[in-house]
């Protein structure tokens, strides 16, 4: 039986997606698993490609549009051979518990979360035609370029302070709700961490600014957004800058205060940021690799034109600031980098090989997917060998040890073989 299978994902053209004419990586990549050029491409936004096995974006053996057969019908056929003995996180029924995917970023992203495994649940009977599945999705990106990201609040302090430096804020959330988040700085001030009662103190302004922003705070962000708009630009705060070009791409939408309250982040390539279950987060701009559960429930509430669901948004939130570890470099292995998330779900490897130069991939208990991220290379494992270019991509059954050869960077997703 055959270990080694060429495959091919799934496009997506959202509206946040880079322009086809810039050529942007997910229309390079896609167009290398297409084996063709996209003849509309220009007119298209390149946002996203999935490799695996989602109902809504499945991969498929072979050249993308070319009829073959989808991956999950090869792993179902055989379930142990491909994805190994260990029994897979998440999954009722054998199939790849990750979702791997390349996004090439325009425009900023929904203000989102993601369910934990309950509330996916209860979502998924409830609404399943915004919910589309039951599962969870942690998620992970890797920068692939300059990448800025909102995930998770920022510390009580930042918040307070933003409340006095653009006090349109301030003016339309109630005022009760900021009097208790300024006590529970001023209680907390020099501790590290939140607890409960900063945690209820930021739930009660988060709610407030959701719930009242319909009836009353478009006037509010209009008069700020003309107030740092008549800023000479040199003199102008990078948060300045970033409010400016949020009410340039969703003028009028409540999300465009959103950084006054969540973490900003900026990463360098290589840099990472994990995104645990309940944490409010936005990409904002650059091309990443992402890696997730093998999910698609998104809890939208913000900088979109989709159903924004507040009050879950508002009361499943966790309210602590998150993205701590935002920035990791995964850790060096001989395998590539490492970058293992604190979730039973995937892990991703990322590896250079030197032209000329080979590596070996241990045969592990897991299935993996594996993408050309540059360069091309030879895939050998047993008597099979495969020849992959940029952009293409493998599926690879469990338990096989390979050896990559030739100038290239792949990234490869598994399920998390560390201990938890
Ligand atoms: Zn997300």
């Amino acid at each position: 039986m055959s270990r080694l299978h060429p495959i091919s994902g799934c496009v997506q053209h959202y509206a946040w997606g880079r322009p086809g004419s810039s050529s942007p990586l997910v229309r390079r990549v896609w167009e290398a698993q297409s084996g063709s050029p996209d003849a509309d491409g220009d007119a298209r936004n390149y946002a996203e490609i999935w490799l695996g096995t989602h109902g809504s974006g499945p991969s498929v053996l072979g050249a993308a549009g070319g009829g073959g057969r989808t991956l999950l019908s090869l792993i179902e056929a055989s379930p142990a051979l491909h994805l190994g003995s260990a029994p897979q996180p998440n999954q009722a029924a054998p199939n790849l518990p990750f979702l791997l995917k390349l996004l090439s970023i325009h425009k900023v992203l929904s203000i989102q979360s993601h369910p934990d495994l309950k509330l996916a649940k209860e979502l998924h009977e409830r609404n399943p035609a915004v919910y589309k599945d039951g599962c969870h999705k942690p998620e992970m990106a890797i920068a692939l370029t300059e990448f800025t990201a909102m995930c998770g609040f920022r510390p009580l302090g930042a918040i307070v302070a933003h409340l006095e430096l653009y006090p349109e804020l301030a003016s339309f959330v109630d005022a009760a709700a900021v009097e208790d988040l300024k006590w529970a700085y001023e209680r907390t001030k020099g501790l590290v961490g939140f607890d409960q009662s900063t945690n209820k103190a930021l739930k009660g302004l988060f709610s407030s600014f959701m719930s009242s922003f319909d009836a009353s705070g478009r006037e509010p962000l209009a008069a700020m957004i003309s107030r740092l708009a008549a800023i000479p630009e040199p003199e102008r705060t990078p948060l300045d800058s970033l409010l400016l070009s949020f009410a340039a791409q969703f003028p009028g939408d409540c999300g465009v205060f959103s950084p006054l309250l969540l973490q900003v982040h900026e990463l360098s390539p290589g840099q990472s940021l994990f995104v645990p279950a309940n944490t409010p987060h936005a990409y904002v701009s650059g091309e990443i690799v992402e890696c997730m559960a093998r999910s698609d429930n998104v809890i939208r509430c913000g900088l979109t034109p989709k159903f924004k669901d507040v009050e879950v948004l508002c009361d499943s939130l966790t309210y602590e600031v998150a993205g701590a570890g935002a920035g990791g470099e995964g850790e060096e292995t001989g395998e590539g980098r490492l970058y293992r998330p604190p979730v039973a779900d995937f892990e991703v490897r990322v590896a250079e090989v030197e032209e000329g130069g080979s590596r070996t991939f241990a045969a592990v208990d897991s299935a993996a997917v594996l993408l050309v991220l540059e360069g091309g290379c030879e895939v050998e494992a047993g008597g099979e060998r495969e020849e992959l270019g940029f952009g293409q991509a493998l599926f690879i059954s469990a338990n096989t040890r390979v050896e990559i050869k030739g100038g290239c960077k792949v990234v490869r997703a598994l399920r998390n073989l560390g201990e938890l």
